[in-house]
């Protein structure tokens, strides 16, 4: 019987107990900063939904990459915004694209950097849709679409192969087809990339917390006849966690080095429990509407923006994440580091 000799609080009275007796770090190298880039010279577009956020030219994204790693932050993923959509999404696979040119320009400028690129088609098909749209039905009356999963497969291979080339060190799709981590390995490996590993967004729930990164990086799903008008139709139900665990399974099998969840707090229970079922490295994402939620607080000056900050990280990392990618990376970094950096 524990009581009345076991006493938690005692190990709490100083900061050098609390911290020896700490079970989880929190750390810069933990965290991964999300970059958006845009056609363009010295272009900082400021996201309105996001304060703190931008647009970046490739010149702008680099020099903002390199006060991230300054600050400690040892990895970036990149989206890009591209010259023109199409139905097609042909600037996702475009050797010159705007994300090969970002991710050239990174390795050459900050090359201790690890540079993941997001592989998916809703940046650039013109209907915002994350893979190639066919009528619903051969035949049927109407005008309805949907996203055809094994049409836009060797598309997403492509993509991921045109980052490869460009020197990006992780490529990481975010579409939910099925099938895809397989037909990206398979293009990845032919393409002589087979070192290129694959972090897949393999329980990513379709939800409304994404709103203000489709104002970043313009992929909302246009309103058009025919056209599906939300995601919900590959990405996740909110309320399944087996469902997530079926399909990180399926990532892993398919070859997938390392596996998300997406977004992260209200689903800090599928990180849990992917960390407890699989072995791979769990990376959880602290998505766009998290973010915006604190710094909305924050300006009304109803929270204390860099302890929330610090808590919401630690708390993502103690559910099971290895890594968190958060546009909070680099305040964080800084506030970790007691700007020493
Ligand atoms: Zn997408």
């Amino acid at each position: 019987m524990a009581f009345p000799h076991d006493r938690p609080r005692r190990m709490r009275r100083t900061e050098a107990l609390r911290s020896l007796v700490r079970e989880t770090t929190l750390a810069p190298d933990d965290l991964v900063w999300p970059l958006f880039a845009v056609p363009g010279q010295r272009v900082r577009n400021a996201v309105k939904s996001m304060p703190g956020v931008f647009q970046l030219s490739v010149d702008e994204l680099v020099a903002e990459a390199q006060a991230g790693y300054e600050a400690g932050v040892r990895s970036v993923i990149l989206f890009g915004v591209p010259e023109k959509k199409d139905a097609a999404g042909a600037e996702a696979y475009a050797e010159d694209g705007i994300i090969p040119r970002a991710v050239r320009a990174l390795k050459q400028k900050v090359p201790g950097l690890v540079v993941m690129t997001d592989v998916c088609m809703c940046e650039y098909t013109d209907h915002g849709h994350c893979g190639v749209l066919k009528p619903a039905r051969v035949g049927a009356p109407g005008q309805e679409l949907v996203v055809d999963n094994d049409l836009t497969l060797p598309l997403l291979a492509r993509e991921a192969v045109a980052h490869a080339r460009a020197g990006a060190d992780v490529v990481a799709p975010s579409d939910m087809m099925d099938g895809r981590v397989a037909a990206i390995r398979k293009g990845l490996d032919e393409a002589g990339f087979s070192d290129v590993p694959i972090l897949s967004y393999a329980a990513k729930f379709a939800g409304a917390f994404y709103g203000p990164f489709r104002d970043a990086a313009e992929s909302a799903p246009r309103e058009g006849a025919g056209i599906p008008r939300d995601r919900k139709g590959y990405q996740m139900d909110p309320a399944n966690a087996r469902e997530a665990l079926r399909e990180v399974a399926l990532d892993v099998a398919e070859g997938a080095d390392m596996v998300m969840v997406k977004p992260a707090v209200p689903y800090l229970d599928i990180v849990r429990m992917v960390r407890e079922r699989f072995e791979v490295p769990v990376a959880a994402y602290h998505v766009s509407g998290e973010y915006a939620m604190i710094k909305a607080a924050a300006q009304a000056g109803w929270i204390d923006e860099e302890r929330v900050v610090l808590e919401t990280l630690v708390c993502i990392r103690r559910a099971g994440a290895d890594f968190v990618l958060t546009y909070c990376a680099r305040d964080a970094a800084r506030l970790l580091t007691g700007g020493r950096r």
